[in-house]
């Protein structure tokens, strides 16, 4: 029987690029996002992939939403922790709120995603977990204090996750892409996002596609052995 993936923020960018490539491998994939009805069903209709809306943020919603998933599309055997926000603000001016939105969306909503799934997981005896961190959560970035913190607490999570779900069949791992060509970067300024362009190797953004193919590889039996790793995809963009 095909196996089910959860990808949350899975109807745009990065996400909508990981949802596409697993159904495309044969999984049974459901999508999550925050608010963006237009662009969910824009999203379905393209690809048939089920959406489901919630916030990551909220545990109750999260419990409630996931439930949902695995009574009409099945017991969640792989899930991607996409979904992300940036709230960007050189640190002298970052608000509380700036801080605690991001908090509580990149990196609490990861244990809202993955706490409901991981019993199950732990009983069937298989398990991806798969989160998506950020170059910026392994260099840092000037006004991304709040986001690096949630990027590199990301790393923390899946190697923890994965000395505690190792012994039950269960991976964890993080991918961190560099800067890819999606919404959330190309609402950068133009001339910011050129002053990027030109400190990548590669003279280029990544393409969604490209952070989708870390994922489906994590996500296959090919990849059992990898726990508790990060895959950098970033054009070599290299750091200490
Ligand atoms: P986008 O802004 O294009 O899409 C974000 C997705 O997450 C949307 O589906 C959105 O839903 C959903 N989302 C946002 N907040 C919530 C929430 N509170 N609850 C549920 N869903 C939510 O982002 P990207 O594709 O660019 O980024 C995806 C991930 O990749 C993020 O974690 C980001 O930090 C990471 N990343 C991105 C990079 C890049 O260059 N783009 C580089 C490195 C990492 P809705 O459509 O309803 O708004």
């Amino acid at each position: 029987m095909a196996r089910t993936a959860l990808v949350t923020g899975g109807s745009r960018g990065i996400g909508a690029a990981i949802s596409k490539a697993l159904k495309a491998e044969g999984y049974n994939v459901a999508a999550t996002y925050a608010g963006n009805d237009e662009a969910a069903a824009a999203f379905t209709a393209e690809t048939g992939i089920k959406t489901y809306k919630w916030n990551v943020a909220d545990y109750d919603e999260s419990v409630a939403g996931i439930a949902k998933v695995e009574s009409e599309v099945g017991p969640v055997d792989i899930v991607v922790a996409n979904a992300g926000i940036t709230r960007d603000a050189p640190f002298h001016k970052m608000t509380p709120e700036q801080w605690h939105q991001v908090i509580d969306t990149n990196l609490t909503g990861v244990f809202n995603t993955v706490h409901p799934v991981w019993s199950g997981m732990r009983e069937r005896k298989f398990g991806r977990v798969i989160v998506i961190s950020s170059v910026n959560g392994q260099k840092g970035q000037f006004a991304q204090v709040n986001y690096a913190a949630t990027k590199a607490g990301d790393i923390g999570i899946v190697r923890s996750l994965a000395q505690e779900g190792a012994r039950a069949g269960i991976t964890a791992n993080a991918v961190c892409p560099g800067y890819i060509a999606t919404e959330m970067v190309m609402a950068v300024p133009e001339k910011v996002r050129e002053s990027i362009i030109a400190q990548i190797p590669a003279g280029r953004l990544g393409e969604p596609e490209e952070i989708a193919r870390c994922v489906t590889f994590l996500a296959s039996d090919d990849a059992s052995f990898i726990n508790g790793s990060t895959i950098s995809a970033n054009g070599a963009q290299f750091f200490s």
